[in-house]
């Protein structure tokens, strides 16, 4: 069981720079010789109450509101490279409100997806595992939004960095730190294979058996996939559902199949019942994410009709659908936006 506690990472500058490249190399490197697991640094900064040592660098935050309450937020870090990051207010079932904190992963991204902003940049560097969790540390001190479920879905494809998100993943678990439950973080991946099956050995220790897989799969087929996401040449569907299958075989919870909808590209409600035959039986629940147009966009958001219809397509071929609530589309803060502040 989880108790939640106010527990704080050192903030991030620190006059005492030995200190903090200290921090930083026992956070980026967690399994180096001599020092003691990520978490425990965790712990021990915060135990001796220092506020004042370095884990990620300088920051200068811009932060934007829009007026559905999302909220995205920039850190500069110490080498004037810049993280986005976003807080959703989601309404649950139940009505109660959770607040969804998206992380980056990497600067820019180097997978290419033809509908996303944030490929735009290319692959500018990995973040560091400091770096990460200094986004909900940001998130959840300077902001006050009281985070209680955690994607990485911002920019980067996480899978190739995995090292930095995992070990991210055990601080942001940790009962003396974060305390975000493992069943409220979720990682998404374009269908990074290798980074599946070390997910799934990663879900396989003890107390993570609740962390979520996400996988942006945005069409029925490899011909449709392939215009949008340059990594089908190297990892077809057969293999993607190959790795979705260990996961499942492994004890993994449900897959979140994320499937962006691009009106005249991947919306033809016969591809959804051709995405269900591909799923096949697998245990997962399908996402439907209205395009958010990108800067200077060659197609523009979907209509409500269009939307429907393949929801209705879906739901009808038997799977279990929902649609992503859009959201921060305005202040370029949505799904694909990020990058083009
Ligand atoms: S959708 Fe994700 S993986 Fe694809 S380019 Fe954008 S950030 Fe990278």
């Amino acid at each position: 069981m989880y108790r939640r506690q106010k527990c704080y990472l050192p903030s991030m500058l620190d006059p005492d720079r030995l200190l903090g490249a200290t921090l930083e190399r026992w956070l980026t490197h967690p399994e180096a010789p001599g020092s003691i697991e990520a978490a425990d640094i965790y712990r021990h900064f915060h135990r001796y109450g220092s506020h004042r040592a370095v884990a990620a660098g300088e920051r200068t935050i811009e932060d934007i509101a829009e007026e559905d309450g999302t909220r995205k937020f920039l850190l500069r870090h110490a080498d004037g490279c810049e993280t986005e990051s976003v807080i959703m207010p989601i309404e649950g079932r139940s009505g109660r409100v959770r607040q969804t904190l998206c992380l980056s992963s990497q600067i820019g991204c180097a997978m290419g997806c033809t509908f996303c902003q944030t490929a735009n940049m290319g692959r500018v560097r990995n973040l560091t595992t400091a770096e990460i969790v200094a986004q909900w540390h940001h998130a959840e001190h300077d902001l006050h939004a009281e985070i209680t479920n955690i994607v990485f879905m911002g920019m980067g494809e996480p899978m190739d960095n995995l090292d930095s998100v995992l070990a991210a993943i055990e601080i942001l678990t940790d009962h003396n730190a974060a305390a975000v439950p493992p069943s409220r973080i979720g990682v998404s991946t374009v269908g990074h294979v290798e980074g599946i099956r070390r997910f799934t050995e990663f879900m396989q220790r003890d107390g993570m058996h609740q962390v979520r897989l996400a996988v942006s799969v945005n069409a029925p087929n490899d011909a449709i996939r392939g215009e949008l996401m340059p990594i089908t040449r190297a990892v077809s569907m057969k293999a993607l559902h190959e790795a979705m299958s260990e996961w499942i075989a492994a004890g993994g919870r449900p897959v979140l199949i994320e499937y962006v909808l691009i009106p005249g590209v991947n919306d033809d409600p016969a591809g959804a019942e051709e995405l269900a035959q591909w799923l096949d039986a697998l245990p997962c629940r399908l996402n439907v994410i209205p395009y958010n147009p990108k800067v200077d966009s060659p197609w523009p958001a979907p209509d409500e009709d269009c939307v429907e219809q393949f929801i209705e397509a879906a739901a009808t071929a038997g799977l279990t659908v929902n649609r992503r609530q859009t959201r921060g589309r305005q202040v370029m803060a949505a799904c694909g936006q990020l990058g083009g502040v």
